[in-house]
């Protein structure tokens, strides 16, 4: 028998059991002309606003307003070594060591700073491997990389992709592309999340793999970051990115973070882009010594970093901390595990969920194609108060947060995607059928 059952009722009994449910109070959720909540499913394109973030971005303001320059240093949280109050709580995050971290520019800004030290080709090994399905700015990141270093960017363009009629990708088919390329392959970059299918991949299978073959191998984690246990550590990855504006609600473009494995971090001979930022703090304001490389990720920094960024940063690891990552994801495969009964329940052979069944190979997202859809079905939802998210040509994609959304949430997102498919039946056009 199944642990869900229908009916609202069971999602407010839900609710009133999760020990999670007294966080949602703990951010702004947007509300429709009426003044009731949004059903928010979009939480993996733009995390939703923690209560306490004005009061940590305020106090740099307030200090900004009071001390000038002096608050580099006299600040309650002196600016010039603010990056490291969320070492700690973002190298938990993302499963790494301190060392291993650093928030710094936006996320592909970092792919391209880390692919300077990365991806470092030769005339014989030079070819970059991504997921067919990568996500635009990280594909358009890897193509001109490849053109910076004098190579033709489809040639060396290395495609995993999913096997006929299927969506999710194949461990066998990234071994069979690494036996027969890998000799001419440089570096894999992956997105660690899918950000259009949900898969979350195996990272450290991926890495063992490139490793064998002399790949270097590194993760874009802006759709695991905040969501599912990445492990980076262990991974063995090389290096990883990932933006803090999704699942770590830190607002809209807000500063990324980066990882580089501890077996790197005193290489100083590897190749980077660097700057004052990059130099050893204790004679950074000397300004006139030789360059003196900080060991470990921070030595891939290049700026002094905007602290009211950082403030928000701050703002949403403190609450990530306070929770515990455990608890975040059960809640999280509860909700998701939900949802997903919720949506066979419905019977309804039109639906289809992509994303992977295994709770593991996921994190909160379902990406859910529907047959001959086009975009008013999204309309239909949005005007129904869910903000969910529509990818062409037929995929809505919905991501209850287990920090802010409720089983009630998920329960009214599928009464709403059940009405809104129910009333657009034979509504299709031919156009759209071929798509
Ligand atoms: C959201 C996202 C981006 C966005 O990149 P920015 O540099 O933050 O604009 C890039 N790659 C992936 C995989 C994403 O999910």
């Amino acid at each position: 028998m199944s642990k869900y059952q229908l009916g609202l009722e069971f999602a407010k009994e839900q609710d009133k059991n999760d020990p999670l449910a007294v966080y949602r109070n703990q951010f702004h959720i947007p509300k429709d002309k009426n003044g009731n909540d949004l059903i928010y499913m979009t939480g993996n394109s733009l995390g939703l606003q923690p209560k306490q973030t004005k009061a940590y971005v305020n106090q740099e303001l307030e200090d900004w307003a009071n001390l000038g320059v002096e608050g580099h240093f006299e600040a309650k949280n002196p600016w010039l070594g603010y990056h490291e109050f969320l070492t700690n709580a973002m190298a938990k995050v993302v499963g790494a060591k301190p060392i291993e971290v650093v928030v710094m520019n936006t996320l592909t800004a970092n792919l391209h700073f880390l692919m300077v030290s990365f991806y470092q080709p030769t005339k014989k090994r030079y070819k970059i491997l991504i997921e067919s399905d990568a996500f635009p700015s990280d594909k358009y990141a890897v193509e001109s990389q490849l053109r910076h270093h004098g190579f033709d960017d489809k040639e060396g363009l290395v495609l995993w992709e999913p096997r006929k009629n299927e969506e999710l990708l194949n461990y066998e088919d990234l071994e069979t592309i690494l036996e027969e390329q890998g000799d001419e392959i440089a570096m894999l970059m992956i997105g660690g999340v899918n950000y259009y299918t949900g898969q979350f991949f195996d990272l450290k299978r991926i890495t063992q793999l490139g490793h064998k073959h002399g790949c270097t191998v590194g993760f874009d984690c802006a759709h695991g970051a905040g969501n599912v246990p990445l492990n980076l550590h262990d991974s063995g990855a090389d290096f990883a990115a990932w933006c803090t504006y999704k699942y770590l609600n830190s607002g809209p473009g807000s500063l990324a973070g980066c990882f580089v494995h501890e077996r790197h971090a005193h290489k100083k001979d590897l190749n980077r882009f660097t700057g004052w930022w990059s130099h050893n703090k204790n004679t950074r304001f000397n300004m006139r010594g030789e360059f003196d490389q900080i060991p470990g990720a921070e030595g891939w920094q290049l700026s002094n970093p905007p602290i009211l960024s950082m403030a928000a940063i701050k703002a949403s690891l403190d609450l990530f901390d306070e929770v515990g990552f455990k608890k975040l994801t059960e809640k999280s495969k509860k909700l998701t595990g939900y949802f997903e009964f919720l949506l066979k329940q419905l019977g309804n052979d039109t639906i289809k969920i992509i994303t992977p069944s295994n709770p593991d190979e996921r994190g909160c997202q379902l990406s859910i194609q529907v047959k001959n859809a086009d975009k008013s079905l999204h309309t239909k939802l949005t005007e129904a108060g869910v903000i969910s998210d529509w990818r062409e040509p037929d995929v809505i994609r919905c991501a209850p947060v287990p920090l802010y959304n409720s089983f009630e949430d998920v329960y009214k997102v599928v009464k709403n995607l059940s009405l809104a498919l129910s009333e657009g039946e034979g509504t299709h056009t031919e156009q759209n059928d071929k798509k």
